[in-house]
């Protein structure tokens, strides 16, 4: 080929590809839906917030009993602002009443339970009716979309099957969109890969620390995955930081999309992130989103950073009124350049239950990890270890050193995160470079903490 055709034919394929790009920008799985805004939006929500209160207030007795001590009926409902006005529902509310207690249909008329495994006491157990579930996969369809995938891909999804959400519900979600669907679940990282490039999957799905596992087994088997059809990771399930997608996007040669969801409000599929990546639109036909100071539990502005709390507005079997997620994050409103309106959940980066207190610093494992991915040498895997040392607490950081850096170095490397962890998170810790290899992998919900703190008695 000439310089001037190789040239004309790279202007072409740019040109061909470019347009590609911009077709594919508007594809939505549910355009009405999505791109739904304004009065026609807060009508349906009131109508359906109204319907989900009755529902609520007539088959579940705590919700009655709450609803009655605040002497409000489900239509004195006339204005989405009289939300602000009705009682929270608590993780614990599902524990009291395990295991179906909350339910506002009769057991027997449910398809499906999950259960999420509480790290004390009893799990939280969530049910689905018919209804719930076709609602479900289409929202989970829509989320896939928002984040890149369309109709006749290959999805390969590597969420856990079982009893957590994410397996079934982003399979049924693919299924629904029109993809073809391989249910890997977690593990068996080296046989994943070779299905992954024999069936030429488009999409992976599974949490971001899986992902970076996947990425490194195919370093270490020499498979290059920027060769392969991969294009798009749907990642989720865990807070993972803006440091982690660089790496994600680099490592796999995909674009990493984030997605949010809970078990108690539908499990995954209750926001999602467009191409954007400046926020993750919840789906406010299907949900109510508020942001609350968690300490006073008054609703703040948009755009000011607290709790995230969710209403359901379709869901027939488990009813969910002003659910506290214990999330952190902002609300965003206005038109997206995606062309959804739906509101945005500024990525979500904290827990309150992961919120470890290091001598009165408020600290996210994720945080942390911001600091320390990308720094020159240092892997990406790393652990947080809290530890008692006579009455205060401390924190120990653990992260792998990149495969070929000389040991005689991992002082001097410990010693720059020790400044950036200070500098940047304000907190003071150890920090312990490691050989690689050193620290667990993750087979699907990385363990990001170990506390070694003496359990209170
Ligand atoms: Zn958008």
């Amino acid at each position: 080929m000439t310089a001037v055709l190789q040239s004309r034919y790279a202007k072409l394929h740019h040109r061909a590809r470019g347009a590609g790009a911009a077709a594919a920008k508007k594809y939505y799985f549910d355009r009405k839906a999505e791109t739904m805004s304004g009065d026609a939006l807060s009508r349906l929500q009131l109508q359906r917030l109204r319907a989900s209160l009755k529902n609520a207030y007539e088959h579940v007795p705590m919700h009655r009993a709450r609803m009655k001590a605040a002497r409000i009926r489900p239509q004195d409902v006339r204005r989405l602002e009289d939300l602000a006005s009705l009682h929270f529902t608590l993780k614990h509310d599902l524990r009291d009443h395990y295991p179906f207690g909350l339910l506002a249909r009769p057991r027997e008329t449910l398809l499906r339970l999950h259960a999420s495994s509480g790290t004390t006491g009893k799990p939280t157990v969530v049910g689905y009716s018919a209804r719930d579930l076709e609602h479900w996969s289409a929202l989970m369809a829509r989320t896939l979309a928002c984040g890149g995938a369309r109709p006749g891909d290959v999805i390969h999804n590597a969420y856990g099957y079982g009893l957590f959400t994410g397996g079934l519900g982003m399979h049924y979600g693919a299924e629904r969109l029109g993809a073809t669907v391989v249910p890997m679940s977690g593990g068996a990282t080296e046989r994943q890969l070779v299905l992954l490039m024999d069936f030429g999957a488009r999409v992976l799905c599974c949490t971001p620390s899986y992902a970076l596992n996947i990425a490194e087994v195919a370093e270490r088997e020499g498979i290059d995955l920027k060769k392969s059809k991969l294009e798009v990771g749907i990642f989720g399930a865990e807070p993972w930081s803006e440091a982690m997608r660089r790496e994600l996007e680099l490592r796999l040669g995909v674009r990493a999309m984030d997605n949010y969801g809970l078990s108690e409000i539908i499990g995954p599929g209750v926001a999602a992130e467009c191409e954007a990546q400046d926020g993750l639109h919840g789906w406010e036909d299907h949900f109510l989103f508020e942001v609350i100071d968690p300490e006073t539990g008054k609703r703040l502005p948009d755009g000011e950073a607290g709790e995230l709390v969710i209403t359901t507005l379709t869901k027939e079997a488990l009813p969910m009124i002003r659910y506290r997620t214990r999330d952190i994050t902002r609300l965003v409103r206005g038109r997206c350049g995606c062309g959804r309106h739906h509101v945005r959940l500024q990525k979500i980066t904290g827990r309150n239950d992961d919120m470890l207190i290091i001598r009165g610093v408020n600290v996210y494992p994720s945080q942390i990890e911001a600091v320390l991915v990308g720094r020159p040498g240092l892997a990406p895997h790393y652990q947080l270890v809290v530890e008692r040392r006579g009455s205060m607490d401390h924190l120990r950081v653990e992260v792998e050193a990149q495969p070929g850096i000389d040991a005689a170095k991992y002082e001097a490397m410990a010693k720059d995160a020790v400044h950036h962890v200070k500098s940047l998170v304000g907190v003071t810790a150890d920090v312990a470079v490691m050989a690689p290899g050193a620290l667990p992998r993750s087979q699907g919900k990385a363990v990001r903490v170990r506390d070694l703190r003496p359990k209170a008695s």
